[in-house]
């Protein structure tokens, strides 16, 4: 077996390429050697999105002076719909990328071996080998982001379900007559409890005239992790009624997938839960009010360990 994979993530604002030492030893932790981040926010459609990628990876070859022939393998971890067998990204919204046949891409520049992950699925493969799931079977891994993510795993081993959808919980209903949802659906989860879903509320309350610390926090641009953690140490009214609204339905989604699925674990991770220690802890107390007793009795709750590293740890190293 050769010394080293590498691990990408892709995702709608950045691309992340790594050299991952292959130590598939579980409990000790996977180095990452080298990395290149590059932003991808502009980058949209096929071509642009291929050109990015491949830019970084051969920035990481160079920076790494690692030979193609010493590396194992390559995984790409991708936010989206994908094909794993054909190692296509069926579509990508974020990315605005459509049947991209990125395994083959890879595979002809590079002569590789290339695996082709959804983000998410590769995030809780990654903390189930090397963060906080090692030693459990049954676990719920939900990233709370722009977005919201999930993934079901049953002894040790991610379910996909029957075409790879498994997990949606960032779909599941919880008002009938709600919110548009970005999947075209109405009153999902995402759209009451994501990131997004906050800046979208916070952004309508000052419209209409409330008055927040944001506004001089973004300075006009986007909101981000870091200005609703600052606005929520500052005690902001408008951003934390609107924190406090989404954790209140956050919270009674992962109750819902608790009394459904019954887990031993539920990992917490994504950037809100990793910024926002706050979030982290009203949601894990909440969550445990609202759900069955003899559900949750003996489930555990954890912070997600790998941090931003965990769809490139487990691209890189997850075996087929
Ligand atoms: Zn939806």
């Amino acid at each position: 077996m050769k010394k080293y994979n590498i691990g990408i993530d892709l995702g709608g604002t950045k691309v992340l390429c790594a050299i991952v030492e292959n130590n598939k030893k579980a409990a000790s932790n996977p180095k990452i050697l080298f990395e290149v981040k590059k932003k991808t926010k502009k980058e949209k459609g096929n071509k642009k999105v291929t050109a990015k990628l491949l830019e970084a990876l051969d920035e990481l070859f160079e920076i790494s002076k690692i030979k193609k022939e010493e590396i194992n393998s390559i995984g790409i971890a991708i936010a989206g719909q994908i094909d794993r067998k054909k190692g296509v990204v069926i579509n990508a919204c974020n990315l605005d990328c459509k049947n991209l046949e990125i395994k083959k891409i890879l595979t002809e520049k590079y002569s590789i071996k290339t695996k082709v992950y959804n983000d998410v699925e590769a995030a809780a493969s990654g903390e189930l080998l090397f963060g906080a799931g090692q030693n459990h079977k049954n676990i719920l891994c939900i990233f709370i982001g722009t977005g919201i993510g999930s993934s079901i795993i049953i002894d040790k081993k991610i379910y996909n379900g029957a075409s790879g959808s498994a997990g949606e919980l960032g779909h599941v209903i919880v008002d009938l007559n709600g919110r548009s949802c970005s999947c075209g659906g109405v009153g999902c989860l995402e759209a009451y409890a994501s990131r997004s879903a906050i800046e979208a509320r916070i952004q309508g309350a000052i419209k209409k005239g409330r008055k927040s610390i944001i506004t001089e926090l973004t300075e006009g641009q986007n909101i981000s992790t870091k200005h609703i953690k600052q606005a929520l140490d500052a005690h902001d009214d408008v951003v934390t009624q609107y924190v406090n609204e989404a954790i209140e339905y956050l919270s009674g989604g992962i109750a819902s997938a608790i009394n459904f699925f019954n887990p031993e674990l539920v990992i917490l991770g994504g950037g809100l839960i990793q910024g926002i220690d706050e979030i982290y802890k009203k949601t894990v107390k909440l969550t445990k009010a609202k759900a069955l007793k003899v559900a949750s009795e003996n489930t555990e709750f954890k912070k997600a360990e790998l941090a931003d590293y965990s769809g490139v740890i487990g691209a890189a190293l997850t075996e087929e």
